[in-house]
């Protein structure tokens, strides 16, 4: 019989829903991600008790009403919240997102039945092991995405679940099985009725999953419904000596090579996206998308506000995206400019975002490129790291003490800063409150 790793509030909270004669189970992501050897991120309960007698088994705990009508009872146990939900049997499904209706059940068969995938219909007991009615263990070990029942029906009742297939096949690496494949090809337009709350959580996971790479190129047809704006990317040839693949293809390897930050991989899916707007042929027969970067960081921010991301991921991305073609060069000054030009907490990430970029252009022009970049990289650290001066406000003087020497106030002020902010990242003055101030006084 498999054991499993239970924290001890959730052993307890078992064992109470027992001792009060309910039959109580962990149930779904948290025996899966037990399963495979990863720490689950909140552990979820079910139960034949009744949201009632759920809440007067943990009289004493906090409890939270978080979803009364749907069965679900939040406890507090020991400080950790446990979701706690009565068996459950959905009824009709009619806006393709979520059941008219949902009765209790007495049967946790019934309950596993209506769970998504087969990996995430498992079940577990410490005195019974593993529950496994649908296949969900075998899947688990062949690494399958595979749904519980008819796919084509299970994602007709609910299109969220297509987008939790491609984001499970991604982040676990799990091929999705080919009847359920084919029923995603399929209904893939139904994703329109989800929420785009729901698609970018969803979006962000896949994209960083372990296994980006696969599940974009293969279910390209899929990402199109959630982000139309990619479809002029699709299938666009570049003819150039830094390209041997298409726009999106392009796009996909940048993806997979970058970080796995929802901010990196996000900057890299938009970052050619304004190429198709951009394109030119010249009479050697190459292909140009010259001014790209700004029309990509446009079309990124329109994209992503449409998908409610939050401000400042907007901002990064697209300050990110403006600048990916930036030519970057490797002395302190240049260094400097570009600590001043995009702040010490996205100038690495322009490295990455430049490194990322090469790693999908033609292998011949790729290695030069990519060792000059990490020594970039390793500049840029040590810089940061000795807090070298790179913006008006870490010079070692302030406008105070350029009008105690007799500057008066008004934009004056401002213009000498950044002259001797000039200087001292041109090297040709210290950052030094004496040396500042004769050079001011000389500016006078
Ligand atoms: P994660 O927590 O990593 O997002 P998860 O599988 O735990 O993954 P939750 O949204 O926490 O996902 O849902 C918990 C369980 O509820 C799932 O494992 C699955 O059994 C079931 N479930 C969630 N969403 C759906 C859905 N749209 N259709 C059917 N069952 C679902
Ligand atoms: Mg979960």
């Amino acid at each position: 019989m498999i054991q499993m790793n239970l924290p001890n509030p959730v052993m307890h909270a078992l064992q109470r829903l027992n001792e009060a004669g309910f039959e109580a189970y962990v149930v779904g992501g948290c025996v899966r991600d037990s399963l495979l050897g990863k720490e689950p991120e909140d552990w979820d309960i079910t139960t034949n008790a009744l949201p009632t007698q759920t809440k007067a088994v943990f009289a004493d705990q906090r409890t939270i009403e978080t979803g009364i009508s749907h069965g679900t009872v939040t406890v507090l146990y020991d400080g950790m919240p446990l979701e706690i939900t009565t068996y459950r049997i959905d009824g009709e499904y009619t806006d393709g997102r979520r059941p008219d209706s949902i009765t209790f059940s007495t049967s946790l068969r019934e309950d596993l039945r209506r769970r998504d995938f087969t990996i995430n219909a498992l079940a577990y007991h410490p005195k019974e092991g593993v529950i496994d009615h649908f296949s969900g263990l075998a899947d688990l070990d062949a690494g399958h995405i595979c749904c519980v029942g008819d796919p084509h029906l299970r994602f007709t009742e609910d299109a969220l679940r297509i987008a939790r297939a491609l984001r499970f096949s991604a982040a676990l690496g799990f091929k999705i099985e080919k009847v359920t494949a084919t029923a995603i090809h399929k209904l893939a337009p139904l994703l329109r009725k989800v929420s785009v709350e729901r698609i970018s959580t969803e979006l962000k996971k896949l994209l960083c999953g372990k296994d980006a790479r696969r599940v974009l190129l293969e279910f390209s047809d899929v990402l199109t419904v959630m982000l139309p704006e990619l479809q002029p990317m699709m299938g666009l040839q570049q003819e150039n000596p830094y390209h041997h693949l298409s726009v999106y293809e392009h796009t996909v390897e940048t993806v997979a090579a970058v970080p796995a930050t929802p901010l990196l991989r996000l900057t890299m899916l938009f970052h050619d996206v304004g190429k198709p707007n951009c394109y030119t042929r010249d009479l050697q027969g190459f292909d140009h998308f010259r001014g790209h970067p700004p029309i990509s960081a446009a079309i990124a921010e329109q994209t992503l506000e449409r998908l409610h991301f939050d401000r400042q991921t907007i901002h990064h991305v697209k300050k990110l995206i403006l600048h990916h073609d930036d030519t970057l060069s490797i002395t302190d000054k240049a260094l400097k400019q570009l600590l001043n030009r995009m702040g010490p907490e996205l100038a690495p990430l322009l490295v990455e975002v430049q490194k990322a970029d090469v790693w999908g252009q033609h292998p011949d022009k790729r290695d030069e490129r990519l060792i000059f970049l990490d020594s970039l990289k390793a500049r840029l650290s040590e810089l940061i790291e000795q807090n070298a001066c790179y913006s008006v406000k870490g010079l070692a003087i302030t406008g105070e003490d350029l009008l105690k020497i007799g500057y008066s106030a008004g934009p004056k002020v401002g213009n000498a800063l950044q002259s001797l902010l000039d200087a001292v990242i041109d090297g040709s003055c210290p950052n030094e409150p004496n040396s500042l101030l004769k050079l001011a006084k000389e500016m006078l």
